[in-house]
């Protein structure tokens, strides 16, 4: 079988445990979030609260050694055919779930040290994302300047913000500028962010799964709607984990509501939400074979694949069986597009030693 190298927007480092309790003054580290095992169940704490309680089976599952070695990873994503990828945090994903400004800033901080010198300086091949407070806009805009100026080329925010600071509320104004400004693409990675719906009884697992897909589209919906991607026509969003066929769908009922009730909306835009949409959103797949009918049917040429490694979501230790089956029946340029120019267009330049 001839491999298929490809680029990944999608896939998670897993800090070391003790990560903040070196980095942070002791009254800071003992709030940041931790694991703790016991009774076959892995329990997290973020500032004193249990936030999760997981298998210890399912939390081992999603961590071979190269979650946590970037140079064994590195090894894993040669067998994989992985040359680039886009590099989200784990346990810095719960600083979007903080509610006290110091200790969501300081923990963002020492996760962009971190990851600055033990993953990306590791490899070019680590796009490292910045994580900036989602708590207070300053802090977000001088961590997003810190972080650019030492080499990250993308900043994190979770898909569903605070209570009291939806995406569409000015006080994220300042941050879309200075992204803008910066030019740095936004990513948005599903399933993180302020309390996730949790439903129970039949279907559960599957129900809750969907659930993390919808805020995608809130977030989406909200930024093009209140004018945000309008005002800043060089601003990128990327929805990472999201998949890519619901954007068409959303472009459409954006331009329904846009059109058709026309004497509601505020504010008036300079191009309609689906060009807006087409233009400056992207988002990541790993397995959904509509995916690629989105690109070439529907148009919508801004959908990345994503491994999502070391995530059970996600394509290893099975990548190439999973592009194969993807791929194999689509045209060359297609692939390319979603495979490496895509990943190229938003996070700079990175060619796999053989390509499609
Ligand atoms: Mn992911």
């Amino acid at each position: 079988m001839v491999k298929i190298w490809v680029n990944s927007a999608d896939s998670h480092v897993l800090e070391p445990h003790d990560l903040w309790r070196d980095a942070l003054p002791k009254r800071l580290a003992d709030r940041a979030p931790r694991a703790e095992r016991a009774d076959g169940r892995e329990t997290v704490y973020v500032d004193g609260q249990i936030i999760r309680r997981d298998p210890i089976a399912f939390s081992d599952a999603m961590r071979p050694p190269g979650a946590e070695d970037p140079r064994i990873r590195l090894e894993d994503l040669d067998e994989q055919g992985v040359w680039a990828e886009v590099v989200f945090p784990s346990r810095a994903l719960w600083t979007t779930i903080m509610t006290d400004r110091e200790l969501a800033r300081e923990c963002g901080k020492a996760y962009n040290d971190w990851c600055l010198s033990e993953v990306m300086g590791v490899s070019p091949r680590f796009v490292g994302v910045a994580v900036v407070s989602v708590l207070d806009t300053d802090d977000a805009v001088a961590e997003l300047a810190r972080a650019v100026s030492a080499g990250y080329r993308a900043v994190f925010l979770p898909a569903t913000p605070p209570e009291g600071r939806d995406f569409n509320n000015e006080v994220w104004e300042p941050l879309w500028a200075a992204a803008a400004e910066a030019d740095i693409p936004i990513c948005f990675h599903i399933g993180t962010g302020a309390e996730q719906k949790v439903a129970r009884g039949p279907g559960g697992a599957v129900i809750n799964y969907v659930e993390t897909f919808y805020p995608a589209q809130r977030t989406v919906a909200h930024l093009v709607a209140s004018g945000v991607l309008d005002r800043y026509p060089g601003l990128r969003i990327v929805m990472a984990e999201s998949g890519a066929t619901f954007v068409p769908a959303l472009a459409d009922r954006m331009d329904e509501a846009y059109r058709q009730h026309d004497m509601f909306v505020r504010p008036k835009l300079s191009r309609r939400p689906s060009e807006i949409i087409y233009s400056q959103v992207y988002a990541s797949f790993q397995h959904d074979p509509s995916a690629i009918g989105t690109a070439t049917a529907l148009g919508f040429r801004n959908v990345m694949w994503g491994s999502d490694y070391p995530h059970l979501e996600g394509t290893f230790p099975n990548t190439q069986k999973v592009l194969h089956e993807l791929f194999d029946d689509v045209a060359q340029d297609v692939r390319r597009r979603i495979t490496i120019d895509c990943f190229n267009e938003v996070f700079g330049v990175a060619e796999p030693p053989v390509t499609v």
